[in-house]
């Protein structure tokens, strides 16, 4: 059921919503967009058009962090737009930068006018609401997992109807040492089965081809809730629905059980890519990031899965500069992403996050040192995956078109089931259009490191 608090009318009035950070942030931002349609909003093709303007922030990263304070600051003298109902412009900011900072972000950015957590996505239109009753007045919400209304049943405002992420968990239980999600985001909910697979039905109804089931951690779903449904039951339901493609993300490698392991060969519609962060080589790097798996045991799983399904694609994202790192611990990273040979691979250099465990660790690594095991390991990442995409050539994949290329607009771009992203020509005859969000053919006849070229046959 859609559900908008009290709905206020926002008739004639435009909005606009600038998401940061990953897949989680961006359903979020569907639901937010989905909650000012129902009050009869209208999106605006840019900020400068917007009456009602959001953020919807991440603070995983540093440089996330410093951009959004940088954009937020430089919209504070955009001109308002002239047919503008209110003769204001209103800015929220929300998400994890919103959950963690509150009231000193309103402090630090006095033109904001409403903050909201991760936990309050049901208020916005309320809070936008009663910012316009009041003047202006600004306001801070931040509520935790416990206080906050779940933004499930919330209108969703999709970009197009062909593929949806589909939440399953919202929070964490981990703490791995770095990371900051589980203090914003809170502690690990799901979702009940009957809703998801409820959802999962709406979108194979709207004929929806590809759902991504999402979650922190999706290999430990269910535990929170009665009689403990498990990852896999969730995956057997959501398959059951006739979807044409099913795909999933995120996987922490001490929960992926066998059960699941199981699905990539029992499970026709479950595509051959899994991503499975690792984040270190390192034994003693993995336990100083409180990961609760070795070297070994992560090759171990690989080992099964690529047994279960011969032709997966594995990805992954790896933290260099962890602190305390040596040159052997990044060694056995950098061995570790030569024997896996990932379709994909998500580096990213360590940036300390305030509040984690981690920040407080004193034998950091120099940035220089740092520099050059990244530079290392991304010519390695280049290398393998460059080969990997050569030996597709003279194959044909079946890709999901999500309309025309950049880099081309009379070829049309879409992912195989390994989750490449293949760019394709299109037949004199086919009407580029016609072609979205349909599953189509490619032959390929060219690979570069970080696409497949091809033609549709
Ligand atoms: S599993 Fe670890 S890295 Fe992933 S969100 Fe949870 S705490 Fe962060």
């Amino acid at each position: 059921m859609s559900r908008v608090l009290n709905n206020p009318h926002f008739d004639g009035a435009t909005f606009f919503i600038r998401t940061y950070g990953c897949q989680m942030n961006q359903h979020d931002a569907e639901r937010l967009g989905g909650s000012l349609k129902a009050c009869g909003a209208t999106e605006a093709s840019s900020m400068e058009n917007a009456d009602f303007v959001v953020f919807v922030t991440c603070c995983v990263r540093e440089r996330a962090d410093e951009r959004l304070y940088g954009q937020v600051g430089s919209i504070k003298n955009l001109p308002v737009r002239s047919d503008s109902p209110y003769g204001k412009r209103y800015i929220a900011v929300g998400g994890c930068i919103g959950q963690r900072d509150g009231q000193s972000l309103i402090d630090r950015l006095n033109h904001v006018d409403i903050v909201f957590g991760t936990h309050n996505l049901p208020m916005l239109p309320q809070l936008f609401a009663h910012a316009i009753e009041y003047g202006g007045h600004q306001m801070s919400v931040v509520a935790s997992e416990k206080e906050g209304a779940s933004p499930f049943d919330l209108p969703l405002d999709r970009p197009h109807p062909w593929s949806a992420w589909l939440p399953i968990t919202s929070g964490c239980n981990n703490f791995c040492s770095y990371c900051i999600v589980p203090y914003v985001r809170g502690r690990e909910i799901s979702r009940p089965i009957e809703d998801i697979i409820s959802e999962a039905q709406t979108f194979v109804n709207e004929g929806t081809k590809e759902i991504t089931l999402l979650g922190q951690n999706v290999n430990s779903y269910g535990r929170d809730l009665y009689g403990s449904p498990r990852f896999a039951d969730v995956l057997d339901s959501v398959h059951a629905t006739g979807i044409k493609r099913l795909r999933f993300a995120t996987s922490h490698p001490k929960d992926l059980t066998d059960d699941v392991i199981a699905r990539f060969g029992t499970l026709e519609h479950l595509m051959p890519a899994l991503h499975l962060p690792v984040q270190s080589g390192s034994d003693r790097i993995l336990e100083a990031m409180n990961r609760h798996y070795t070297n070994k045991q992560y090759r171990s799983i690989i080992e099964k899965v690529r047994k279960t399904c011969p032709s997966i694609a594995f990805s992954t994202d790896i933290i260099v500069g962890f602190p305390g790192e040596t040159e052997s611990d990044f060694q056995q990273t950098y061995d570790l992403v030569k024997q896996v040979g990932y379709q994909q691979v998500y580096t990213f250099i360590y940036s300390p996050r305030k509040g984690t465990v981690a920040a407080q660790m004193e034998n950091t690594v120099p940035q220089d040192v740092i520099r050059d095991r990244f530079d290392r390991l991304v010519e390695l990442v280049n290398d393998n995956v460059h080969a990997i995409n050569h030996s597709w050539i003279g194959r044909t994949v079946e890709i999901l078109v999500e309309g025309p290329s950049k880099k081309d607009p009379r070829m049309i771009v879409g992912h195989s089931p390994q989750n490449q992203t293949v760019h394709a020509k299109v037949p004199a005859t086919a009407s580029l259009r016609s072609l979205e969000g349909q599953i189509v053919s490619v032959h390929v006849s060219a690979a570069k490191t970080w696409y497949l070229i091809g033609e549709i046959v």
